[in-house]
């Protein structure tokens, strides 16, 4: 219909009808175009919401997931600082604790769920991270990505590093495995000869470089990995307003 006026327009040379019906296209255009524009704009923040609430979800669980070994796991690294002192500095001392001599036998574990979080994934994939608007939480969320490949390169680097020293000295350690029944779990206990330890140069090798290996993986790996798992999760507690209780002491 435009085209047939626009046509007629310019043929009779009624210039007036000709800039009326292109000024009538270009409208009808921009107003398109404005109103694409506007429920796309509608639909990014909708989806905003959705992938606040699915992030939320998704570290909630990442969190429920290692809480328990993550303790375990930094807690052990100040326990091997007194082992080496044990071993190395402390020439009074005769014995180790229980605790210590446990973490002897355990410090070539690493294993942890290290978890990641599929929404940012899906995000990345589908090149639609900008529909975040918080530029901190995406900058957090890349760093968190990192963090998250750091920890599982160390976990699998220190697996073929670290030796298994009950395996290997079971004359300086023992284990023991028992079940408890109260927590329903099985528990091992171990016991260690320390003044044999001190005396065995494969074994100090074999220690001093199972915790220097074990440092690392909570230094570079587990702990910036943690934090900046906290770090999103508070993020996203902000753009979403969500409080929570602090946990009873
Ligand atoms: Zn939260």
């Amino acid at each position: 219909m435009i085209l047939q006026k626009l046509a007629e327009g310019i043929r009779q040379q009624n210039w007036f009808t000709v800039f009326l019906e292109i000024l009538i296209v270009v409208v009808g255009i921009f107003i398109g175009l404005q109103v694409d524009g506007w429920s796309e704009l509608r639909q990014d923040r909708r989806d905003e919401q959705h992938y606040l609430d699915r992030l939320h979800d998704e570290i909630l669980n990442a969190e429920k997931l290692s809480a328990r070994l993550l303790d375990r796991r930094i807690e052990r690294q100040g326990v091997a600082a007194d082992i080496l002192d044990a071993v190395f500095v402390d020439v009074e001392r005769n014995s180790l604790t229980a605790l210590e001599c446990q973490t002897v036998g355990a410090l070539h574990f690493f294993n942890i769920a290290v978890t990641g979080l599929s929404a940012v994934d899906e995000l990345t994939a589908s090149g639609r991270m900008g529909i975040l608007q918080d530029t901190e939480l995406r900058a957090a969320l890349g760093a968190l990505k990192q963090a998250h490949d750091a920890t599982n390169m160390y976990i699998r680097i220190q697996n073929g590093v670290a030796n298994d020293l009950t395996h290997l000295y079971p004359q300086l350690i023992s284990v023991e495995a028992y079940s408890d029944d109260d927590l329903q779990e099985i528990y091992s206990r171990a016991t260690c000869d320390l003044p044999a330890m001190r005396k065995n140069q494969a074994f100090l090798n074999d220690l001093s470089n199972n915790a220097d290996a074990y440092d690392a993986y909570i230094r570079d790996g587990v702990s910036p990995w943690a934090r900046q798992e906290k770090r999103v999760h508070d993020l996203i507690d902000g753009n979403l307003g969500i409080q929570h209780l602090e946990p009873e002491e």
